[in-house]
């Protein structure tokens, strides 16, 4: 099985952009998607908006979350070892071992670590970890470690991007594999002719909080918006099927409700069909817990828009690295393709 421009993805899966620091990944973006819309902008909060005219002044938004989760360097030690500030939710129990690099005046590897199981009491093996007693080693003393980095410097993961049976496996596929897809999206339409203007947002700091979401609406104030982002796949030992969530290799996911937000009954309809029609293999999502750029997308719009998601069935989800499968990216490319193409024929009317 093959997925194409798998190198793009790769190194979207790379490049670093925690929240906040999303620079390097949107120059990335900006990169190869700027040839494929009339016009780009950065907000002042960092949001990439690349804007396509369309047939109609109608609006359409559609919004990648271009971050991912990371950390800062909150204090350094006299030792030299670095205390950090988790930028977004991170299970502190997968943390302890990982590699990172710290972004200072030079990349700077370096490994989580914690007391050695070794050393730890009964007691201290059956307590919950903190992330707080977690530090960062980076093979430096602290009079090295001050000319390479300094508080408040970023921290990302470091995993390499790799295709593993089915699937591509790599960190921060929460969300770079919607922002791949959105590309992917755009380069297929640039020689076409939407019914709607469409805006294109790569948005920031949606792992802390859907921050760049919520401005980059106000200032666009679109008539229908789809977010695209990652969504649980707990298709896995020990789970019964009524907490999959969503399963890789299904297809598209469409999404019905997060904890932000509902998806517009009459967008869902429209999606559902847009599958149907165009025989697109898709399945329904709806996500108990963790919200996405959605809710801001929906209702920091005067009156509110018609709004709904594209959701990436993701296993290991917000874990070191992530997989998704290829199938369920080629579709939801499909998807999100058809239902721009057809936009014009969503029925507008209340139930
Ligand atoms: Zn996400």
């Amino acid at each position: 099985m093959i997925i194409e421009n798998f190198d793009l993805l790769k190194q979207l899966s790379e490049t670093p952009g925690a929240p906040g620091f999303e620079y390097k990944v949107r120059n990335l973006i900006i990169s190869i998607a700027e040839k494929f819309v009339d016009k780009t902008d950065i907000d002042n909060m960092g949001n990439l908006i690349l804007f396509k005219k369309g047939n109609s002044p109608k609006k359409v938004m559609l919004a990648a979350h271009m971050d991912e989760i990371g950390f800062m360097v909150r204090h350094i030690d006299s030792k030299g070892f670095i205390k950090f500030q988790p930028l977004g939710g991170f299970d502190p129990k997968i943390v302890v071992g990982s590699r990172v690099v710290i972004h200072g005046k030079k990349d700077v590897y370096g490994v989580i670590s914690s007391k050695p199981i070794h050393l730890m009491s009964l007691e201290e093996r059956g307590r919950k970890v903190d992330l707080k007693e977690f530090f960062i080693d980076t093979g430096y003393p602290k009079e090295e470690l001050d000319n390479l980095i300094e508080l408040g410097d970023p921290i990302t993961r470091c995993a390499e991007c790799i295709e593993m049976g089915n699937c591509i496996n790599g960190k921060s596929l929460d969300n770079r594999i919607s922002v791949f897809i959105l590309i992917e999206t755009l380069r297929r339409l640039q020689n076409e002719t939407l019914p709607f203007d469409l805006y294109a947002v790569f948005t920031v700091q949606e792992e802390v909080g859907l921050r760049g979401a919520q401005t980059a609406t106000m200032a666009i104030q679109p008539d229908f918006a789809f977010a695209i982002d990652t969504t649980v796949a707990y298709d896995l030992p020990g789970a019964s099927p009524h907490e999959f969530v969503s399963e890789l290799g299904k297809g598209a996911a469409i999404k019905l409700i997060d904890s932000g937000a509902i998806a517009d009954y009459r967008i869902v309809k429209f999606m559902k069909e847009t599958a149907k029609k165009h025989e697109i293999p898709y399945q329904l999502e709806a996500l108990t817990a963790g919200g996405t750029d959605t809710a801001r997308l929906q209702q920091f719009v005067k009156g509110g828009s018609i709004a709904g998601a594209f959701s990436i069935p993701t296993r290991h989800l917000h874990q070191t690295i992530e997989s998704v499968h290829k199938d369920d990216v080629k579709a939801s490319i499909d998807l999100i393709t058809q239902c721009l193409r057809d936009l014009d024929k969503l029925d507008t009317k209340h139930w």
